[in-house]
C-alpha cells in the first residue's frame, strides 16, 4: 500500500504550496519572492513527473501534457523576470506571453485526453452540457474581457491581441474542464485536485484580466491563488488515485441529475442575463454576441432535449414490451393475453369468424418438481412453451402463459373441432414425455372473456377428472340469453 495518510507526498506538497502561497502573499515584490514563486511552480512540474513515474498511469500522455502546461507557465514567469529585471524592457507584450499562452492548449490537450479515456468518446449528453456551459460563460468572458481588451485604445494592436488571447485561452480551458466534470464515474482525490487546479487558475486568470483592464494587476493575492493551483496540479499527479483518472467510467442510468439541470438552466440564462446586466449598468449593448450565443444555446438545448425524448421513447417501448411478456418463457403474459382476447372478440364479431380458446395445465407437475427440482421444472416449462409456439406458428393462434404451469391458447378463425385438433397436436411435441390436460371452448359471440375462460376451464377440470392427458371440449353455453331490458326513455 502506498501512503495516503497525513504524510503522503501529495499532502506534503499541498502543505508546502499553501505555506509558499502565504509567504508570497506577505513578501514584498523582489528577488526572494520571485524565487519562492519559481520554486513552487517548478516543484509542481517535478511533482507531476515523479507522480507519473511512481504511479505508472495507463495513459501517461495526459499527465505529461499537464506537466508541460505548468512548465510553460514557469517558463513564462522566467522570461517575464528576465525581460523586466535583466533587460529592463516592457514584459508585456513579450516572449513571456508566448509561454503563458502556450500553457492553455497544452493543458486543454491533457484534459481532453482524460475526457476521451473516461468516456471512450461516447457521451453525447456530457458533450452538449459542457457546450451549453461554455457558450454561456464564454459570452460573459467575451463581453467583459475580450471585447474591452480588443477595444483598449491606449494599447498597441499587438498588446490588444495578446491581451484578448488570454480570456480566449481561458474559455478553451473552461470548456475542457467542464467537459471533464461532466464525465461520470469516480471523483477520486486526483480528480478533485485536478478540477480544483483548473478552477483556481481560471479564477485567478479572469480576476487578473478584469483588474488589468482597470490598470491594476491583482497583486500578491492572485499570485498566491496561482501558486495553490500549481501545487494542486502536482498533488493530483502524486496521489495514487491519479491512475484511475484515465479509466473508462461506467455510465450512470441518470438522464440528467438535479444539480446538472440547475447548472444548465443557469448557463442557458447567461445570455439574456448579460443583456439585462448591460442595460442595468447603462453599458453599450453587444447585440451580435448575445444574439449568436442565444441561438447557439437554444439549438444546444433542443439537441439535448431531442436526445432525452428519444431516450424516453426507447425506455417506454422497453417497459411496454416487458409488461406484456412472461419472464420465464418469453410468451405473452396474462395481462397481454386478456387484452388480445378482447381485441380478437371485436374482430370475430366484425368479421363473423369463429373464435375458440383452450386452457392447458401440465399433469402432475408438482411431482415433476418434487422429483427433479424446481429448476428442471422451469426448464421444462420453457421448453414446452417453445415447442408449442413452434407448432402453432402459422395457425394464427396465440399462446399465453396464464400463470404457473397453466397456459391458454387463443384461436381466432378456429371452430371447436379445429381448435381441439390443433391442441391435441401439441401433446406430441411436449418435451420429456410430459402430458397435459386441456379444455377447449368456442366463443358464443356474447360471453365476456372471463365467462369464455371459465367454460374452457370447466372442460379442463373434467379432463383432469377423467384421468388427465386429454383434450375435452366444452358444451355451448345454455340457451340464448334474454335481451337486455329496454328502459323506456321519456322526453319532457
Ligand atoms: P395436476 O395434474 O392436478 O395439475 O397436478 P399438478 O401437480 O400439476 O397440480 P397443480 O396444477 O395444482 O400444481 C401446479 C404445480 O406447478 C405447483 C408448482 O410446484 C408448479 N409450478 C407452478 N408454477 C411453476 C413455475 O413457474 N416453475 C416451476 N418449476 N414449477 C411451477
Ligand atoms: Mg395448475
Ligand atoms: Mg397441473
Amino acid at each position: 500500500m502506498r501512503p495516503t495518510g497525513p504524510r503522503s507526498p501529495a499532502r506534503l506538497l499541498l502543505a508546502a504550496g499553501a505555506v509558499a502561497a502565504l509567504v508570497c502573499a506577505l513578501l514584498p515584490l523582489g528577488a526572494l519572492r520571485d524565487g519562492v514563486y519559481a520554486l513552487v511552480c517548478w516543484g509542481s512540474v517535478a511533482a507531476v513527473v515523479v507522480g507519473i513515474r511512481r504511479n505508472r498511469p495507463r495513459e501517461p500522455a495526459a499527465w505529461w501534457l499537464v506537466a508541460a502546461g505548468v512548465a510553460s507557465w514557469g517558463l513564462g514567469d522566467l522570461t517575464w523576470d528576465v525581460v523586466a529585471d535583466v533587460l529592463h524592457g516592457d514584459p508585456f507584450p513579450s516572449a513571456a506571453d508566448v509561454f503563458y499562452l502556450l500553457a492553455y492548449p497544452l493543458l486543454a490537450a491533457g484534459l481532453w485526453r482524460f475526457v476521451r479515456a473516461r468516456t471512450d468518446g461516447r457521451d453525447r449528453d456530457g458533450l452538449i452540457d459542457s457546450a451549453v456551459f461554455t457558450v454561456g460563460v464564454g459570452l460573459l468572458m467575451w463581453v467583459f474581457l475580450v471585447q474591452p481588451a480588443l477595444g483598449d485604445t491606449g494599447a498597441t494592436p499587438l498588446a490588444r491581441v495578446v491581451a484578448a488571447a488570454y480570456p480566449v485561452g481561458d474559455v478553451l480551458l473552461l470548456a475542457l474542464l467542464v467537459r471533464l466534470l461532466t464525465t461520470g464515474g469516480a471523483r477520486d482525490t486526483a480528480f478533485r485536485l485536478l478540477a480544483a487546479a483548473g478552477a483556481l487558475s481560471l479564477l485567478a486568470d479572469s480576476a487578473f484580466q478584469l483588474l488589468s483592464l482597470d490598470g491594476g494587476d491583482g497583486g500578491r493575492l492572485l499570485d498566491a491563488v496561482w501558486l495553490v493551483a500549481y501545487t494542486c496540479y502536482g498533488a493530483a499527479a502524486l496521489h495514487p488515485s491519479m491512475r484511475c483518472m484515465t479509466d473508462r467510467q461506467p455510465r450512470t442510468g441518470v438522464i440528467v441529475g438535479r444539480a446538472r439541470l440547475v447548472a444548465l438552466t443557469a448557463a442557458s440564462l447567461l445570455s439574456p442575463a448579460t443583456q439585462v446586466l448591460q442595460l442595468a449598468l447603462g453599458l453599450r449593448l453587444t447585440g451580435w454576441a448575445v444574439a449568436l450565443s442565444s441561438v447557439a444555446l437554444f439549438l444546444l438545448v433542443v439537441w439535448r432535449m431531442s436526445g432525452l425524448v428519444a431516450h424516453l421513447q426507447q425506455q417506454a417501448a422497453q417497459l411496454a414490451a416487458l409488461a406484456r411478456t412472461d419472464t420465464l418463457t418469453g410468451l405473452a403474459n396474462r395481462r397481454s393475453g386478456d387484452a388480445e382476447l378482447a381485441r380478437m372478440q371485436v374482430r370475430a364479431r366484425q368479421d363473423g369468424t369463429p373464435l375458440s380458446l383452450a386452457v392447458l395445465d401440465l399433469d402432475r407437475f408438482k411431482v415433476f418438481n418434487d422429483t427433479f427440482g424446481h429448476q428442471a421444472g422451469d426448464r421444462l416449462l420453457t421448453e414446452a412453451a417453445a415447442a408449442w409456439k413452434r407448432r402453432l406458428r402459422g395457425t394464427g393462434a396465440l399462446l399465453v402463459r396464464w400463470g404457473g404451469e397453466e397456459f391458454t391458447v387463443l384461436l381466432p378463425g378456429h371452430d371447436l373441432e379445429d381448435a381441439a385438433a390443433l391442441v391435441e397436436q401439441l401433446s406430441a411435441v411436449t418435451p420429456a414425455g410430459q402430458t397435459f390436460s386441456a379444455g377447449v371452448a368456442r366463443w358464443d359471440g356474447e360471453e365476456d372473456p372471463a365467462e369464455l375462460t371459465a367454460r374452457a376451464d370447466r372442460a379442463l377440470y373434467r379432463a383432469k377428472a377423467a384421468g388427465r392427458s386429454r383434450v375435452l371440449t366444452a358444451a355451448a353455453p345454455p340457451g340464448p340469453r334474454p335481451p337486455d331490458p329496454v328502459v323506456p326513455t321519456t322526453t319532457a
